[in-house]
């Protein structure tokens, strides 16, 4: 296997110049490595994530399962997008990586089993929708982990002062850290880290 986990390998570089090139809001370096850090910590091995992109977080999370035996489903709307990512993840040689192309809802109804760790990367107004979903099928033990919680500083802004376009997104990004910080069954943690990352584990 080539060395992925190395952030300045040829094929890291090419899909992230790719990535700045296109507009696709990859992860930053450090919450690569604590994704990678925390699915080898907890064994996970179902992993699920939600916004593809052109495939960059993916081959992190792809390693650091393959180390645990497991493999990554991953989910993109755009068609273009899942095209280039699957050329990328043929080019990795990693072979435990399903991706599908469509919208996140319509698509997770059609996958079957329970997830130990999912990775939420997509437009954070839509959080809270995804939650209801995929609450029952994250793992006892499990994680869910979501970017981008604090771009922009969206949720301490006034919400006057955000553009009106952007404020029914607040109002459910602010909903979503709501719920996840409340929840009984869930021990919640916000890092600043890349564009901001909300760490949820589902007690036992
Ligand atoms: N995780 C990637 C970057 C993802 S950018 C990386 O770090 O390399 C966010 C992606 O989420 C975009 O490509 C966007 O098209 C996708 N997206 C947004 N909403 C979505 C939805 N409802 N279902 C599936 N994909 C979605
Ligand atoms: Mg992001």
């Amino acid at each position: 296997m080539k060395n992925l986990g190395n952030l300045d390998s040829e094929l890291m570089k090419k899909l992230a110049g790719d990535c700045e090139r296109n507009f696709v809001a990859l992860i930053s370096p450090e919450t690569a490595d604590l994704l990678t850090l925390l699915i080898e910590c907890g064994r996970y091995s179902r992993i699920l994530e939600i916004g593809t992109g052109l495939g960059y977080s993916t081959l992190f999370l792809a390693q650091a399962s393959a180390r645990n035996g497991g493999n990554v489903v991953t989910i993109e709307r755009l068609p273009q997008r899942v095209e280039r990512a699957r050329e990328y993840f043929y080019e990795s040689g990693l072979t435990n990586i399903r991706s599908y192309a469509g919208d996140a809802q319509d698509v997770l109804p059609h996958l079957p089993g329970l997830f130990d760790f999912i990775f939420m990367d997509a437009a954070m107004g839509q959080y809270l929708d995804f939650f209801q979903d995929l609450f029952p099928r994250l793992c006892p033990g499990g994680l869910l982990v979501a970017d981008n919680v604090l771009f922009e500083n969206l949720i301490d802004r006034d919400r006057f002062q955000v553009p009106r376009r952007r404020r029914t997104m607040q109002q459910r990004l602010r909903e979503f850290l709501k719920l996840v910080q409340e929840h009984p069954e869930l021990t919640t943690r916000i890092f600043s880290i890349g564009d901001g990352l909300v760490v949820c584990h589902r007690k036992k």
